[in-house]
């Protein structure tokens, strides 16, 4: 894939253009990276057809050994176009290349292979019955795969959110049309390249680009020849995309937004508890579903971990992607940008104290073009300021004090989300009495972002629907049939 080229859908097998385009802009100085086809509804349909046929033919009859055999073979291909995913991925998103190349890319290579060796190694349930009656039965288990699954993505981890759900999904012997994000849409056609070279059968594997509402996102999941859908992205898509799988009652797995919280103890080890803070916030512009934005800390160390934090922000190097000890670069698009400036005069308004940032950095050059913003630190807004209420999804978070385990439990979970929380504490009573209280899916203890493949991976509330990760993942991508033999 050559940068400036048009990038086109990929539906049976060959890539499709569709004669309609948007534009691919890089978010570093809002330059055009290229033109992308948008998919159309005839598009997307031929899609979701070649994948119908594509269940029934090679690939609805590959052994799970073969199946995962060619699942390697999409990483091991991966692995050597490494390069072209790295350059493509930063050029979409503006992240700094050390962070393209040690977490999205790698990892985006890693979901193909560990769901390859899960799958290969998969028993099935059996159980021997003898009902009150005395009658006898052996019961088994035969998982199928669901069929056609749509794979809707975001942009802020393209590749690797995407092949987190499209490998389990063809490891379990599905059909996968992805729509990535109109934003990030070239990591999604290189893997439809590398999909191509490895021989994945045509219609196994199809990607159609385009926006949400009346366009290849909706088309796609308001299809009745689509089986599931598994989307992550913003809880507001999340219930749209609900209302349009409704009438055919499809399964669906939901990753969506969160307000994640930060728990600093008093008996913490402040260094630490600063240092995590700063990356569970600031990591890739706070553009990780998982990133703190509120932040609580015990009344007797808060003066001193605001003034911790303040100095990791101000520390942060803002540049671009490919300069010498860079660690943050610009959030996706200006549209975002205007986003997140729109919360911080939402602060203002309702009486934010800017501890450090709060607007734009100026470069005087080309990154004025770009949706750079300042690494941001608030103090003195209520609970129930707005700010503290929505998701920002920018490079910001809100500290507050509190008094007690009792208090800040009750504050924690005083929100319409629940995805995660970290808890920063030396106590290891109280590490395990307030984790499970906490009503996330996933709490950290002295950690931030610390993932196992094979560990349940998703949330509460408005933070979605069901778990992957490991045979979560699994449970949701198949479709188990119980078959029970008459025993004499
Ligand atoms: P988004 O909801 O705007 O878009 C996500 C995808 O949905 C895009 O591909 C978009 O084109 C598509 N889409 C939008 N409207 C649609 C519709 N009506 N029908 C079908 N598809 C539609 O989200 P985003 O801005 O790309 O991503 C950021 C959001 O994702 C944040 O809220 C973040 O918290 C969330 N997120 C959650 C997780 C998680 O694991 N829980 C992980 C990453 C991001």
């Amino acid at each position: 894939m050559n940068v400036g080229q048009t990038l086109n859908s990929y539906i049976n097998g060959e890539f499709a253009d569709s004669g309609k385009y948007f534009d691919n802009t890089n978010p570093v100085d809002g330059s055009l990276i290229c033109k992308v086809s948008e998919a159309s509804r005839e598009q997307v349909d031929q899609a979701v057809k070649s994948a119908r046929v594509a269940l029934k033919s090679e690939w609805g009859a590959m052994s799970v050994q073969d199946r995962a055999a060619l699942l390697h073979r999409v990483a091991d291909r991966m692995a050597e176009r490494e390069a072209e995913f790295i350059s493509a991925e930063i050029a979409d998103t503006g992240k700094p290349l050390a962070t393209v190349k040690t977490i999205d890319i790698p990892r985006g290579t890693a979901n193909f292979r560990f769901f390859a060796d899960l799958v290969r190694y998969q028993g099935e349930e059996s159980f021997r019955t003898t009902t009150p009656t005395g009658e006898n039965a052996l019961n088994y288990t035969v998982s199928k795969p669901l069929g056609v699954v749509a794979v809707i993505s975001p942009w802020n981890l393209p590749l690797l959110l995407s092949t987190w759900k499209i490998a389990p999904a063809l490891a379990c012997g599905n059909t996968v049309i992805l729509k990535p994000s109109e934003e990030t849409p070239s990591t999604a056609t290189l893997l439809a390249e590398v999909m191509h070279e490895v021989g994945v059968p045509a219609g196994v594997f199809s990607v159609v680009h385009g926006f949400g509402p009346d366009s290849a996102g909706e088309f796609l999941t308001s299809h009745d020849q689509v089986d599931a859908v598994t989307f992550t992205g913003e809880s507001g898509t999340g219930s749209r995309i609900m209302q349009a799988v409704a009438p055919t009652v499809k399964p669906i797995s939901f990753e969506l937004g969160g307000k994640n919280a930060a728990v600093v103890f008093a008996d913490c080890d402040l260094e630490e508890a600063i240092a995590g803070v700063a990356r569970s916030t600031f990591t890739n512009c706070g553009q990780v579903c998982l990133c703190t934005e509120r932040v609580y800390v015990e009344r007797p160390v808060f003066e001193r971990f605001v003034a911790g934090l303040k100095e990791k922000a101000e520390a942060l190097c803002i540049g671009r992607p490919y300069d010498e000890g860079v660690s943050m670069g610009p959030l996706v698009s200006k549209g975002h940008q205007q986003k997140v400036m729109s919360y911080f005069e939402i602060a203002r308004q309702e009486g934010a104290t800017f501890v450090t940032g709060g607007g734009v950095p100026s470069f005087n050059d080309d990154r004025d073009q770009g949706a750079f913003i300042e690494p941001t630190i608030l103090c003195d807004l209520g609970d129930q300021a707005r700010f503290n209420r929505e998701e920002v999804f920018g490079p910001v978070c809100h500290v507050s004090p509190f008094d007690t385990e009792a208090e800040v439990v009750e504050r924690v979970n005083d929100t319409v989300y629940g995805l995660a929380a970290c808890i920063w504490t030396q106590d290891l009573d109280r590490a395990h009495r307030v984790a499970p209280q906490i009503e996330t899916g996933i709490v950290w203890v002295n950690t931030w972002y610390l993932r196992d493949l094979r560990t349940p991976f998703g949330g509460m509330r408005l933070s979605g629907i069901g778990r992957e990760g490991g045979q979560h993942s699994l449970a949701f991508y198949s479709e188990p049939t119980n078959i029970c033999i008459k025993l004499k």
